[in-house]
């Protein structure tokens, strides 16, 4: 089994602000209001919590719009995809996903006894649909559309989605991870919530992780039809979602408006390093998550370019031979990091 790589802390560095950019995490701290409800909670934690998470779950299913048979917790939507590729596949099964992508699918795959199809993502750092949908074979139980890509920040369009979509035979089950949806500014977005509602076999993913910031909670949730929603409450571990992140989750819901001005500013500051990044020479993809993506395509350059990041107090993520992702993180990392590009070798 490869082991999952976390983004690593950054080094002290005496006389430096260290900055942590390798985890796509919200760089900022939670609300107020967010914190006291977490602390409140955690009197409570002798006791289980509630196994239901009937709070939570009312709460995302009035968010949403949805019925409350339609969602399904666990802890973070990591664990979500672990619960489906278990529950959906094993050995001689296929499950088909771009690459790089998210760094679990494969582990869940393997995980499973299933097997890992990966389908190149483009040279700018774009699912590659079309090649995709043709490596779907008659094994093929699951397809991953991971919206925003981590670690390459591009999205797919609705409409490319759709075509997709209606090349895909009713069996196989697609998973739209949107983990950075609330981070999306483009036209013909996606919308996993619409894209789900009407299919038998559609899967959204989204998480309190990234744009609630509530990373160091651990919750998550899949939207899906019913039946699939079932199975993945039944797949989860009893207990799960601690009585901390259920109670964060209902005051984040209720904050929505402050949490999402918030991402908000987040899109503007990407927008800033996206600029900074370009000016400085510097060929990247779309930048559609709170993060921006570095195809370097050598092991060396990677290595390089994350040495010298790490030097300047940064901690970025490599994905080696690939490239190496950097995280939106506070306005003083940002300029750092694009005044850092200024006298790395491009
Ligand atoms: C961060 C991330 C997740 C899930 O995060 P959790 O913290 O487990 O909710 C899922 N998919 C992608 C693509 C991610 O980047």
């Amino acid at each position: 089994m490869p082991a999952y790589v976390a983004g690593k802390p950054p080094a002290e560095r005496p006389g430096l602000v260290t900055y942590k950019l390798s985890s796509n995490e919200n760089p900022y701290p939670p609300l107020d209001g967010v914190v006291e409800v977490a602390a409140e909670a955690a009197r409570r934690v002798n006791r289980y919590p509630d196994a239901g998470s009937a709070e939570l779950y009312e709460a995302l299913s009035a968010s949403y719009q949805v019925p409350v048979e339609e969602v399904a917790l666990s802890t973070g939507a990591v664990a979500l995809i672990f619960q489906l590729v278990s529950a959906y596949t094993g050995p001689d099964d296929e499950v088909v996903f771009a690459w790089r992508s998210f760094e679990a699918y494969p582990i869940a795959v393997l995980a499973a006894g299933a097997t890992a199809v990966k389908v190149p993502v483009t040279a700018d750092g774009r699912h590659d649909l079309d090649a995709m949908a043709d490596a779907i074979t008659e094994r093929t139980k699951v397809v991953f559309v991971c919206t925003p890509n981590n670690p390459t920040g591009t999205s797919v369009t609705q409409t490319e989605l759709d075509a997709f979509l209606a090349k895909v035979p009713e069996h196989v089950l697609v998973v739209v991870d949107e983990a950075y949806a609330e981070f999306v500014r483009m036209d013909d977005a996606v919308d996993g919530v619409a894209t789900y509602r009407g299919r038998s076999n559609v899967v959204v993913l989204r998480t309190f992780s990234k744009a609630y910031g509530l990373a160091g909670f651990r919750v998550g949730y899949a939207l899906a039809p019913a039946p699939i929603a079932a199975t993945l409450r039944a797949m989860a571990l009893p207990f799960g979602v601690n009585v901390v992140a259920q109670a964060a989750g209902v005051a984040s819901l209720e904050r929505q408006a402050e949490l999402l001005a918030r991402v908000d500013d987040l899109t503007v500051e990407r927008a800033r390093v996206v600029e900074g990044v370009r000016a400085a020479g510097w060929d990247i993809p779309d930048a559609q998550g709170n993060f921006v993506w570095f195809a370097l395509g050598s092991e060396d350059r990677c290595a390089e370019f994350a040495a010298a990041a790490d030097e300047a107090g940064l901690m970025v993520r490599p994905y080696a031979p690939e490239g190496v992702r950097v995280s939106i993180g506070e306005v003083e990392a940002n300029t750092r990091f694009i005044e850092l590009l200024a006298s790395l070798p491009r």
